[in-house]
């Protein structure tokens, strides 16, 4: 029996990294776990799979976000989704998908890239909570990943932070408004983690130095790390906790 026994979560952009340590979490809890995901459906498949070949239950459902229809795509997949496996509601939501364009401080940053950033880190986590909020269960979770860079300033990717920044902001909002019916709203500000999406910088010797130097506890981020954080938030040990923050970086930057 795990914690999340008959809950069903969905969490975007659970194909690979942190995401899909997410998804394999929640459902080693228990939940039955939507395992959305932007174009690449094979890794999507292969979430899944791992989940049910550990016991668990998983469905994939695929939509591109930041572009025109993207809400609805993905509202139509976890509908069908959820009617195959005879459920209706939502218990948790994790907004986890994320596009980071690095290397783009201020002076370079277009409007294009600006647009891009705020479609898929704002827009698509604001209108799919509300489209997905009638379908979300009284005493469910929201759970937005944020990240590190709206505490400390990291000017050569000034667009990222303030997305996040607003993300959070979002979710304390939303957390008194929902309030009355039980449902927490919480973000979590991830650090350092190796995943496909800090590859590159991570691969640079120097860079991992530098951001090992800055975490307290002297090393870099693993996926199990984040989603244990989140597992925390979606059980019902965090019931109390609601409009916050919580801070998942091993200490970056004390
Ligand atoms: P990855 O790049 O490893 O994975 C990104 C996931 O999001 C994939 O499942 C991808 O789907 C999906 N995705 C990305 N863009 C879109 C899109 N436009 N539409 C639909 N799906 C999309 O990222 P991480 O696991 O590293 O990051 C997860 C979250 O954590 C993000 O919000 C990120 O900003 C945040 N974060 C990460 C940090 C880190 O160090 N890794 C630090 C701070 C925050 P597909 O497989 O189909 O491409």
């Amino acid at each position: 029996m795990g914690n999340l026994d008959g809950k069903v979560a969905l969490v975007t952009g659970s194909s690979r990294g942190i995401g899909r340590g997410i998804a394999e979490r929640l459902a080693r809890d228990g939940a039955l776990v939507a395992v959305h995901y932007g174009s690449n459906e094979a890794a999507a498949e292969e979430t899944a799979a791992t989940i049910a070949e550990a016991g668990g239950r998983a469905f994939t459902v695929g939509a591109e976000l930041g572009v025109p229809e993207d809400v609805e795509t993905l509202v139509a997949g976890l509908e069908a989704g959820l009617r195959a496996h005879g459920e209706s509601t939502l218990d948790i939501l994790v907004h986890n998908a994320g596009l980071n364009l690095m290397g783009r401080p201020i002076e370079v940053l277009t409007p294009e890239e600006f647009d891009q950033m705020v479609a898929v880190n704002i827009k698509a986590p604001f209108f799919l909570t509300q489209r997905l909020l009638p379908r979300l269960r009284d005493g469910g979770r929201i759970i937005n990943i944020s990240s590190v860079s709206t505490r400390i300033a990291s000017a050569h990717g000034i667009g990222y932070p303030l997305t996040k920044g607003a993300l959070e902001v979002f979710g304390h909002t939303l957390a008194k408004h929902l309030g009355s019916r039980g449902i927490t709203v919480n973000s979590v500000a991830v650090g350092f983690t190796r995943t496909d999406m800090t590859a590159e910088v991570l691969a640079d010797p120097a860079n991992l130095e530098r951001n090992i130097g800055l975490t307290a506890l002297g090393r870099i981020g693993q996926v199990p790390d984040i989603a244990d954080a989140v597992a925390f938030l979606a059980s019902d040990d965090a019931r109390w906790i609601t409009g916050t923050k919580i801070d998942v970086t091993g200490g970056v930057n004390l």
